[in-house]
C-alpha cells in the first residue's frame, strides 16, 4: 500500500483499477457526419496521406543520406502501405456507409489490419504489422490535426481510473463516463480547464501529482480521494473497510444538502442571493436542475468548438444556445463568449504556439482580431436570445476600450439581425468578466459601460499573483484566500453596486464552501458553481444569517496571510456545519 498526495481537483470518493494512458496513446473522437461532409472527409483523408508519404520522403532522404541507402529500404515498405488500395477503399466505403468521421473509421480499419497481419504464420508479412502501425500512426496524426494527443479509451470494457501524464480539457471532454470513473494526472492544478472539466463530469480526479505514472500499474486498485487530493495505491483491507464507510458517511451528508436544492438561497435574515451552475456542454443541463441551480451563470461555449473538424455554424450555434435557453427558462443562462488560448486550444484554428499562452492571444483578445468568427457567434446568441432570458458576457477584459470595441461588434450584429428582420431581445444584458488585475482596478469605470460584473477568480488569482493556474508545481502559490484577492473582490462588488449593478462571480471560488461565507458576507449577489457544489452552497447560505457573514468578512479582511484566511474560514465553516442536525 502507497499513498500519494496530490492536488484536489473534483471532489468524491472512487476505488477501481487503473488504467494508464501511455503518452503515445490516443483517443480517436467519433462522431456522425452528414452527407454533405463525405467529400470533405474524403479530402482530409487524402490529404493525410499526401502528407504521410512527404514525411517519410524526407525521413527516407535524410536516413539514406547519413546512414546509407540499405537502411533508408524500410521506408520502401512503409510507402507502400500508403498505397494500399484495399485499405483506402474500405476507409472510403466504410465512411459512406457508416456516416462517420474519417479519423474514427481510419484507426478502426487500421486495428483490423493490424490483428489480421499479427495473425499470420509467415515471418515476412507478420513484420509488415509493425509497419502498418508506424504509418498508421502518422496518418492518424495528420487526420487529428497538430493539436490533437487523442488516446483510444474507446475499448474499455469496465470501469477504470484513468492515470495519465496530461490531458488536455478538449480530451478530457471526450471521456466517456461510464467507462471511467476517476482521473489520476502529473500535471495541472486545481482551476486548470482540465480540473474543472472533471469537476462538471463529476468525476472524482487528483492532479498534480508527481511519478503518478511511475508509481502506478496497469491494474492496481486505487483509491482515488478527490476531495482532499489523495491517492492509495493497492490498499489494505482494511483502509478498503474504511474508506467504503466514508463513502456512505458523504453520501448521508450529501442527502442532507441535497433536503434543500429546490429551495431558495435565501438567509435566515432574509438576505437573498442567486446560486447558478457553471455548465461547459448543453449536456450539463439536467444536471444543473437536479441540482437546484437558479440558472447557468457561466457557460463556456469554447468546448462547442472542441473535437470537431471544422467551426460551428451560426445555426449550430443558436439551436445549442436555444435549446439550453429554453431548458433552463424561466430562470437566465449567462453564455460567455469564445475563450480560446491559455489553456484551450482548437486545431481548425491553427493558434501560433506562443511563450506565455495566458498572456497571449487570447479570450477577447482573439475575438476582436477576428470579428468573421466572433460575429458568429454573437448573432447566434442574439438570435437565441428570443427564445428565453440569455445574457453575454465577455472573457478577459482588460479595460473599457476592448468592453466597447466588443460591444461596436455586438451593435453590427444587431443591425445584421434587424436587416433580416430576425427576433432578438433587444434588451439583452452585457457583462465583462472582471478576471484582470487591470478590470479590478478600474471596475468603477468599466461599472459605467458594462451591465454586470462576472468576477473570473480562476484567471483573477492566477494574473495578481502570477501563478501559472495549470502549473502543479507553483500551486502552493495560487490561493483565492490571499489577502490581496480579499481587497480586489471587494473592490469590484463596491464598484458594482455604487453604479446599480450586479456582481457574480463564476470562478471556482464561488463554490468553495468556506469561502462563500466571506463572498456572502462581501455583498456578493450571485454564485456561480459547478451543479455538483450547489446543494451544499445553497444549505451554507440558508444557515448563515447574513449579518454574521458580514462578520465573517469584515475579521478575513484583518488578516494578513491566504493561510490565516484559510484556517479562519474553515474553522468558521466548521461550525455551521456542525450545525446540520
Ligand atoms: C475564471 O477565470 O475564473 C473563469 C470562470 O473562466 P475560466 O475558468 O474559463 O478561465
Ligand atoms: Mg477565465
Amino acid at each position: 500500500m502507497l499513498r500519494l498526495k496530490g492536488i484536489a481537483a473534483a471532489p468524491g470518493i472512487v476505488i477501481g483499477p487503473a488504467y494508464k494512458l501511455q503518452r503515445e496513446e490516443w483517443l480517436i473522437p467519433k462522431h456522425g457526419i452528414s452527407e454533405s461532409d463525405i467529400p470533405i472527409q474524403i479530402q482530409i483523408f487524402e490529404e493525410a496521406l499526401i502528407k504521410t508519404r512527404r514525411e517519410i520522403l524526407d525521413l527516407q532522404k535524410r536516413i539514406s543520406e547519413e546512414m546509407g541507402k540499405d537502411s533508408a529500404q524500410i521506408f520502401e515498405a512503409h510507402l507502400l502501405v500508403l498505397e494500399d488500395r484495399m485499405l483506402i477503399e474500405e476507409v472510403i466505403s466504410r465512411l459512406k456507409s457508416e456516416r462517420l468521421n474519417v479519423a474514427y473509421i481510419f484507426s478502426i480499419v487500421l486495428k483490423k489490419y493490424i490483428k489480421v497481419f499479427s495473425k499470420i504464420e509467415d515471418d515476412y508479412l507478420k513484420e509488415r504489422t509493425a509497419d502498418i502501425n508506424d504509418v498508421g500512426k502518422r496518418v492518424l496524426r495528420h487526420l487529428l490535426g497538430k493539436e490533437a494527443r487523442a488516446r483510444v479509451l474507446d475499448n474499455l470494457e469496465k470501469k477504470v481510473v484513468v492515470v495519465a501524464h496530461d490531458l488536455s480539457p478538449s480530451e478530457t471532454a471526450m471521456m466517456h463516463k461510464e467507462n471511467i470513473c476517476g482521473f489520476v494526472i502529473e500535471v495541472g492544478g486545481k482551476t486548470s480547464h482540465t480540473a474543472i472539466m472533471a469537476k462538471s463530469l463529476e468525476i472524482p480526479a487528483v492532479v498534480g501529482l508527481f511519478q503518478a505514472t511511475e508509481k502506478i500499474n496497469n491494474d492496481d486498485m486505487l483509491i482515488v480521494d478527490g476531495s482532499l487530493g489523495l491517492v492509495i495505491i493497492n490498499p489494505d483491507e482494511s483502509t478498503l473497510n474504511s474508506y467504503r464507510q466514508e463513502e456512505d458517511k458523504l453520501r448521508d451528508v450529501v442527502q442532507k444538502f441535497l433536503q434543500v436544492k429546490d429551495l431558495p438561497a435565501v438567509t435566515p435574515d432574509n438576505h437573498r442571493v442567486s446560486i447558478v451552475a457553471n455548465i461547459e456542454l448543453p449536456d450539463e443541463v439536467p444536471s444543473v436542475k437536479l441540482h437546484g441551480a437558479e440558472g447557468i451563470g457561466l457557460y463556456r461555449t469554447e468546448y462547442f468548438y472542441m473535437n470537431r473538424e471544422d467551426l460551428p455554424s451560426e445555426e449550430e450555434h443558436f439551436q445549442a444556445y436555444k435549446s439550453v435557453a429554453q431548458s433552463v427558462s424561466p430562470y437566465p443562462v449567462t453564455i460567455r463568449t469564445l475563450d480560446l488560448g491559455g489553456d484551450k486550444f482548437i486545431s481548425q484554428l491553427e493558434i501560433p504556439h506562443e511563450m506565455s499562452p495566458f498572456l497571449g492571444w487570447r479570450a477577447i483578445r482573439f475575438c476582436l482580431a477576428r470579428p468573421d468568427i466572433f460575429k458568429i457567434q454573437l448573432r447566434a446568441i442574439l438570435r437565441a436570445s428570443a427564445y428565453g432570458k440569455l445574457r453575454l458576457m465577455y472573457p478577459m477584459i482588460s479595460g473599457i476600450e476592448e468592453l466597447q470595441q466588443a460591444n461596436q461588434i455586438l451593435e453590427e450584429c444587431k443591425q445584421e439581425l434587424n436587416e433580416r428582420g430576425i427576433p432578438f431581445d433587444k434588451e439583452i444584458k452585457v457583462g465583462a468578466m472582471i478576471e484582470l488585475p487591470s478590470a479590478a482596478m478600474t471596475a468603477d469605470l468599466l461599472a459605467k459601460v458594462a451591465d454586470f460584473f462576472s468576477i473570473g477568480t480562476n484567471d483573477l488569482v492566477q494574473y495578481s499573483l502570477a501563478v501559472d493556474r495549470a502549473n502543479e508545481r507553483v500551486a502552493y502559490l495560487y490561493e483565492p484566500a490571499h489577502p490581496a484577492m480579499l481587497r480586489m473582490i471587494k473592490n469590484i462588488i463596491e464598484a458594482g453596486h455604487n453604479n446599480n449593478i450586479e456582481v457574480a462571480m463564476c470562478g471556482e471560488m464561488a463554490g468553495d464552501a468556506a469561502m462563500v461565507l466571506i463572498l456572502l458576507g462581501l455583498g456578493l449577489d450571485e454564485f456561480s458553481m459547478p451543479s455538483l457544489a450547489i446543494p451544499q452552497i445553497k444549505y451554507i447560505v440558508r444557515s448563515l444569517p447574513f449579518n454574521e457573514a458580514v462578520n465573517i468578512a469584515h475579521e478575513a479582511l484583518s488578516l494578513s496571510t491566504g493561510k490565516e484566511v484559510e484556517i479562519f474560514s474553515q474553522s468558521k465553516l466548521k461550525e455551521i456545519l456542525s450545525r446540520i442536525d
